[in-house]
């Protein structure tokens, strides 16, 4: 069944990076359809309740949310800005890092309390935290729409060598005080920090932008989705739920004419967008027409791990809300242990007590994720479950979450003494519940694993062979929100005026 309605955009798929190429185009005067395959708009921010706490599945916290900085101008640009419910993150603590030696160390939001806070613990590494900080904001220099700038002359793809800087070797080179060198990467789960490959100027984007302004999303991340669908609504833009894109059709021209749903109905446009993971989307739309060296090298890119996640609902007033995020470490390796699952498992704990609107004393729940690899539950990889295709998995499965969740509540009341007695109910969450409902390959945390021993190979450009094929997303630029959201500015430009965009976004200083 082809729907009559020529589109000039239909975009497949609702997260971050489908949403705001949405609202770009659509603000631009173009007609565009979103299609989400999933009951619930978003990917990654989807949220679920239980026992009357929200739960998000895949954001915690953003940054770049300070007036002025980045991000606060595109949300402003997109229209979201004004209407998010926000709260920020301690000033002199975002992030704490604690290290198998019982200390715990803050980050601090701006560089001035982020460099003071930790000279005062390694009086002796004052040089180290300077030159780390220092390279940081260097390097994100060199990338323009990130500074929200034309920028032509000193940018990554002027000099790609920074491309090619080893996260953690750069640090190691700073310091010898291996407690220090996993402080300053401690935060290293937002970006699946892994010391053979993870770049520097990943670290560089993501830590900056955190430095820059944290903040968490009161009652979820959800809202962001939500905004971003009033906003392309009110420019004349749809989105229709429910509709997995399975296939398209071509005309003689190789250019795709519909692009197929599941159900059978096919939407008609001009040129298409994919938000799903580049090499889903190369099964989508036909192995067949995507040229050979293309498909092989997507296809075979590393995914960066994925986790799993447990949530607590937790007894009234019986736990504190804390204003920050907590990495517990419980080794000083943090960075080689991704795929660690001896007894030691899991290596690195992110703690985080939600925030809500009801309550900021006491926490209503708690969130703590740690990394967990497809294979391990593979014995379950046959199986799909979500709300639109519901599927019991068998006891096996159901046991194998449970002994996960009592291994980190053990794990939690070594650091939280008393917290069992908190705790109302446990939920968890695999590596099969993000490939499920978010449709990234192997429940892949954060896509596509960047390495700078290979930077050109696993970076994805936004345009395809397919002449009116492109993609957005997370895998564009970086990861995050953040990056996710670049990504869509990215994908726009091909067809709206870069110059008078980034002109725009800049009108939002304050
Ligand atoms: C556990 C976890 C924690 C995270 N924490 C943070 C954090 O604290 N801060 C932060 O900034 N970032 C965080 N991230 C990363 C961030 O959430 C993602 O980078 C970002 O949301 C990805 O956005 P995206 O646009 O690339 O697409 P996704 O969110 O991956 O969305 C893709 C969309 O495409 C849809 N889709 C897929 N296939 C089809 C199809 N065939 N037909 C139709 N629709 C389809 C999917 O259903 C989905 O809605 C986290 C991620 C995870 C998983």
């Amino acid at each position: 069944m082809i729907q009559d309605k020529l589109y000039d955009f239909v975009i497949v798929g609702s997260g971050i990076g489908g949403l705001s190429s949405a609202v770009v185009l659509a603000k631009n005067g173009f007609s565009v359809l979103v299609l989400e395959k999933n009951n619930q708009i978003g990917g990654a921010l989807q949220v679920f309740s239980r026992d009357k706490c929200i739960f998000d599945t895949g954001v915690h916290y953003i940054g770049g949310l300070d007036p002025g900085e980045n991000l606060y101008r595109m949300f402003k640009y997109l229209g979201i800005y004004d209407s998010l419910k926000l709260k920020s993150l301690d000033r002199d603590c975002f992030d704490l890092i604690r290290m198998p030696n019982g200390v715990s160390y803050p980050h601090g939001q701006g560089y001035d309390s982020f460099t003071s806070q930790l000279i005062q613990q390694f009086p002796e590494e004052e040089n180290a935290i300077l030159a780390f900080c220092e390279k940081l904001k260097e390097i994100c220099d060199f990338f323009p729409l990130y500074n929200l700038e034309i920028g032509e002359e000193q940018t990554y793809y002027t000099n790609p060598e920074i491309l090619s800087l080893g996260a953690w070797d750069y640090v190691s080179s700073l310091t010898e005080n291996t407690v220090l060198r996993s402080v300053l990467l401690g935060s290293g789960p937002l970006y699946a920090g892994d010391q053979h490959s993870t770049p520097l100027y990943v670290v560089a984007l993501i830590m900056n932008s955190y430095i820059k302004g944290s903040y968490r999303l009161v009652d979820g991340g959800s809202q962001i989705a939500k905004l971003l669908v009033q906003e392309l609504r009110k420019y004349g833009g749809d989105i229709l739920k429910r509709k997995e894109v399975v296939g398209a059709t071509y005309g003689e021209d190789k250019k795709i004419s519909t692009v197929v749903c599941s159900d059978t109905t096919q939407y008609r446009a001009k040129n298409f967008i994919s938000n799903m993971h580049p090499s889903i989307t190369i099964d989508v739309f036909g192995k067949d027409k995507f040229r050979p060296a293309y498909r092989d090298r997507v296809q075979k890119l590393e995914n960066t791990v994925s986790s799993l996640m447990v949530y607590f609902s937790l007894k009234e007033k019986s736990f504190p809300y804390i204003n920050y995020n907590i990495y517990d470490h419980y080794s000083n390796d943090c960075w080689n242990s991704i795929n660690d699952r001896s007894e030691n498992w899991p290596h690195t704990l992110y703690v985080c007590t939600p925030t809500s609107s009801k309550n900021d004393e006491f926490a209503d729940s708690v969130c703590v994720m740690c990394y967990m690899t497809l294979d391990e539950v593979k014995e379950w990889e046959e199986t799909f479950n979500t709300t639109i295709s519901p599927s019991k998995r068998d006891e096996a499965y159901i046991q194998f979450k449970k002994e996960k969740e009592e291994q980190i509540v053990k794990r939690m009341e070594t650091r939280f003494p008393g917290f069992r007695a908190c705790i109302k109910n446990v939920y968890s969450s695999t590596p099969l519940t993000y490939r499920d409902y978010v449709g990234t390959p192997e429940g892949s945390l954060y896509g596509i694993k960047k390495d700078f021993n290979n930077p050109v190979g696993t970076t994805i450009n936004s345009k395809t062979r397919i002449p009116n094929l492109y993609l957005t997303g997370q895998n564009i630029i970086f990861h995050g929100i953040l990056g996710a959201t670049i990504g869509a500015f990215v994908t726009c430009f091909n067809f709206v005026n870069h110059l008078d965009v980034i002109k725009e976004i800049n009108e939002y200083e304050k």
